[in-house]
């Protein structure tokens, strides 16, 4: 099924490139579309079409900075439906988290639409007489924004929409697995009036394109979300140029459950936090640290309930797993599978499966016996798999949690409140969760990690601002 080409925004103008396929998982015979991959002289007409923009959208009213954010959050809205579906191909999360993906970019939008009117300063007496201190908040400039294929409408969204409520002018580079969904939203922009050169879109490689945003000596700031090496590479060519970065990278999620969990609810939780969305959630949980008196009831019960989940195309109605993203990431998946039995642990699911379409679809893997040294238990696989590790108690339940390069978000099942306030106080990570997956978060508030999880501010909420602005403090003497 061809469609029309999809094409680059570059300066208000919408620009041709080299066509290239996009394929759905769920079916290979389903090319969602063809995007422009742009090249390095139109990403360049790109930034400094930002670069041009800029001195009009930093000194333009918050009022209309707020209504062009709300009228794209309100179509997000309304258009949930399509674009949730359009989702679904392209990415195979399932229709009903596509749409609720949609629905959750259209409230970022939103909730940054009211963020615009109150971007605040302090005014502070200074220790001299008759001298004010101001501190105010101004915009950085031109700001190169990378996101991944796992949320490809909800994480443009949530660098986008403070970027642009906060003054600056964007160049954004979705992945080139899933680039119709920022395609769809530069659209929306452009359809809510937004001025050329001010929001960009380039589609393409990362490690061309990509790597040239972040080298361009017209990029202020870079925020990137995606793997942790990219992540690191990232840092090592904008460090020695100093520019502004905001990296949100891997994790290795741990969930602990403690003896005297709820058993049921430990098992929804696991289910949901290791498996939902094909495991393809950077705040997935892929150690599950049981206790040992509850450990053997715990691996039966997830178990069965990982045997009845279903799997299959993810505009199927019944499907409650969609399909691995692409065919790499899944030959991913199944290396880990193999290395989880050579490591020694005993291998539940994790088979690719067959279905009436051919698509990229796996079985949830779990990996009983694991231990916390081995490989599998300390890389990020990035798909539906997860290791069971025993622990004795509560502190080797915490130790084991915290021993992991990474820092996105803990999670703990127990019914004790001194345990619950231990973990959340002691817990190396960026979020904690209580009785609750460790993927799910709400919109409104701070997302973000430790260690090699996360680097420099937060993202999302109103601690948002902290990236997109950089704060001046000025001295006036009266007289
Ligand atoms: P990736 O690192 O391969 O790619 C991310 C983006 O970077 C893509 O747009 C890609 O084209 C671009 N890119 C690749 N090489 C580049 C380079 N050399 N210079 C500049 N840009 C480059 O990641 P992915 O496979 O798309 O996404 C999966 C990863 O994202 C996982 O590790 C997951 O944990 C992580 N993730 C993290 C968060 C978070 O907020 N912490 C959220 C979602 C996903």
């Amino acid at each position: 099924m061809a469609e029309t080409l999809r094409r680059n925004l570059i300066g208000g103008a919408w620009v041709e490139g080299a066509p290239t396929p996009n394929f759905n998982p769920s079916d290979d015979k389903d090319i969602v579309g063809y995007f422009a991959s742009a090249s390095e002289a139109q990403v360049n007409d790109a930034i400094l079409a930002a670069r041009a923009a800029f001195p009009g959208w930093r000194n333009s009213s918050p009022q209309t900075r707020a209504d062009l954010l709300d009228l794209v959050g309100t179509a997000l809205i309304a258009r949930k439906d399509e674009i949730g579906e359009l989702l679904a191909r392209e990415e195979g999360k399932i229709l009903a988290e596509a749409v609720a993906e949609t629905v959750r970019a259209g409230q970022i939008f939103k909730f940054f639409a009211q963020e615009a009117l109150r971007i605040a300063g302090d005014l502070i007496a200074s220790t001299r007489p008759g001298v004010d201190v101001e501190v105010t908040r101004e915009p950085l400039g031109v700001v190169g924004l990378i996101t991944p294929w796992n949320f490809p409408i909800a994480i443009p969204a949530w660098k986008v929409a403070p970027a642009l409520a906060f003054g600056n002018c964007v160049v954004l580079k979705p992945a080139e697995l899933t680039p119709a969904c920022s395609h769809v939203l530069a659209g929306l922009l452009d359809d809510a009036g937004c001025p050329p050169g001010v929001f960009n879109l380039v589609m393409g490689r990362g490690s061309v394109i990509g790597k040239q945003l972040v080298d361009h000596p017209e990029i202020d700031a870079i925020s990137f979300t995606g793997s942790a090496p990219v992540g690191q590479q990232i840092a090592a060519s904008a460090g020695p140029a100093m520019k502004k970065l905001q990296l949100e990278m891997g994790g290795k999620n741990p969930i602990v459950i403690l003896d005297d969990a709820d058993l049921e609810l430990s098992v929804a939780a696991c289910l949901n936090s290791a498996f939902f969305s094909t495991g393809q959630r950077c705040t997935a949980a892929s150690r599950l640290v049981v206790q040992s008196g509850i450990h053997d009831a715990f691996v039966d019960r997830l178990t069965t309930a990982m045997a009845a989940l279903k799997v299959g195309h993810a505009l199927d109605s019944s499907s409650e797993i969609g399909p691995v993203a692409s065919e790499k990431q899944l030959i991913e998946n199944l290396a880990y599978i193999d290395l989880a039995k050579v490591e020694g642990t005993q291998v539940i699911g994790g088979d690719r499966l067959e279905r009436e379409r051919n698509g990229l679809y796996q079985a949830p893997a779990l990996f009983v016996g694991a231990s916390n040294r081995m490989r599998i238990a300390r890389e990020e696989i990035f798909g539906p798999a997860a290791a069971v590790i025993k622990a004795d108690d509560f502190d080797h339940a915490l130790a084991i949690a915290n021993d992991t390069e990474f820092g996105l978000s803990a999670g703990i099942c127990t019914t004790s409140l001194k345990h619950a306030r231990a973990f959340r106080q002691n817990a190396m990570s960026g979020m904690v969760m209580v009785n609750l997956p460790t993927a799910g978060v709400d919109y409104h508030v701070p997302f973000g990690g430790r260690k090699k999880s996360s680097y420099g501010s937060r993202e999302q909420g109103r601690y948002a601002i902290d990236f997109y602005t950089a704060v001046k403090t000025s001295y006036v003497f009266a007289g």
